[in-house]
């Protein structure tokens, strides 16, 4: 039995509070506490939130003497980029960022035809313990503050402004809290950060909801939360299995919420909202890639407003677990079909670079240890 940790341990050394964990009003309030006119806060929030820039020395518009108090009460530097790696032709790169407390955390940034897309962290770590998933063999060690969470959409923003990724400048487009841990798990600081993601500009970066996704394990009492707000964020549920049994230990906080529970919080989220959400499923050889698990798949989800998105597994150092055989994923798919269920092969961006969420910050890990 897997321990499932909910709440985070606590922290050592509080992350400094930065503009992107304050609310447009608090904000305000901050730069009076410091005896600024509240107008300093929104010229700071033009800067990085609309510039994507957060380099208080090139502020042009605020005198040179203020620069300093205003970085500290609102601009720390938050992340520290560690290392790089790239493939795809450069079109994805993963970075590894070290917190102000030394904590590693690593985001992944594609860029495809039509959009280019950030995958971000929520938590250093994870406290879900799946056993097919680096983040989660690590544990969790801390959660995010929002800061630090919008800060790695902030640099993708930047790299993408400043033409990083070959082709040329383009315009950060999506979001996907599929890095390392749980976002339900640090359900107020990820309601900040998508806030700040969303919010136009300068109060935000300005990207619409609907190019948000939250993947979930299923933790029901967050999706009934998030169907409170009004945020209509595109939903990822990552079942894996559609039976409880195995599910139970692919997913071990399936013995809290079970698949129908989950499936029927999904089902309330789409009606509320109108959004179709998506069920991910990591496809593990002759482990759940048999022809009745898709065919029980296909009953659950037919004629609902869902998609199924499969994952090739991508496995971790020293797993027993592979990647399903071609024949098998091929049926898989056609299954779901023949129940109308839209789905689709996800394409294993970043492979080469343990594009796996967790492994890069994992493999830094022993490197030091
Ligand atoms: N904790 C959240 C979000 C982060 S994980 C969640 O589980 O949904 C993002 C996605 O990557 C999830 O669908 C997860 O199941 C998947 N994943 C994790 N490890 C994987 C691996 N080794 N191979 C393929 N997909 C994996
Ligand atoms: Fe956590 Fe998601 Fe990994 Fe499970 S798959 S351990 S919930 S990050």
């Amino acid at each position: 039995m897997v321990d499932l940790v909910f709440d985070a341990p606590a922290v050592k050394k509080k992350s400094p509070v930065h503009l992107a964990d304050l609310t447009v009003a608090e904000r305000k309030v901050r730069a009076e506490e410091l005896g600024l006119p509240s107008f300093r806060a929104n010229q700071l929030a033009v800067h990085f939130f609309t510039h994507h820039n957060d380099d208080v020395e090139s502020f042009t518009d605020i005198p040179k003497e203020l620069r300093t108090s205003l970085a500290d009460a609102f601009l720390p530097k938050l992340l520290t980029l560690v290392k790089s790696v790239t493939c795809d032709g450069g079109k994805t790169r993963k970075d590894l960022w070290r917190l102000h407390d030394g904590v590693l955390v690593e985001s992944v940034l594609m860029r495809y035809t039509d959009r280019t897309t950030i995958c971000i962290s929520s938590q250093a770590g994870c406290g879900m313990g799946c056993p097919f998933c680096a983040t989660g063999q690590a544990g969790l060690t801390r959660n995010l503050t929002a800061g630090e969470i919008t800060a790695q959409v902030m640099m993708a923003a930047k790299a993408c402004d400043l033409g990083e990724l070959p082709g040329g400048p383009t315009r950060l487009s999506n979001v996907v809290f599929m890095g390392m841990g749980e976002p339900m798990a640090n359900y107020k600081a990820v309601m900040q950060s998508i806030r700040n993601i969303t919010n136009p500009q300068p109060d935000g970066l300005g990207i619409g909801a609907r190019s948000v996704t939250l993947s979930t394990v299923g933790l029901v009492t967050g999706i009934e939360k998030l169907i409170k707000e009004d945020l209509p964020v595109t939903l990822a549920i990552s079942l894996h299995t559609p039976d409880d049994e195995l599910r139970d230990t692919l997913v071990p906080v399936n013995s809290r919420w079970k698949v129908k529970e989950v499936l029927q919080a999904a089902d309330r989220y789409e009606a509320k909202t109108g959004r179709r959400y998506s069920i991910e499923y990591a496809l593990i050889r002759d482990i759940n890639d048999q022809v009745w698990r898709a065919d029980l798949l296909g009953r659950l989800l037919k004629n609902k407003n869902a998609h199924v998105n499969l994952i090739p597994l991508n496995p971790t150092p020293g797993s027993k677990w592979t990647a399903s055989r071609h024949e098998d994923e091929a049926a898989f798919v056609e299954i779901l079909e023949g129940y109308g269920v839209p789905v689709t092969v996800r394409d294993t961006r970043g492979r080469e670079i343990d594009g796996a969420c967790g492994q890069l910050a994992a493999s830094q890990i022993d490197n030091n240890s």
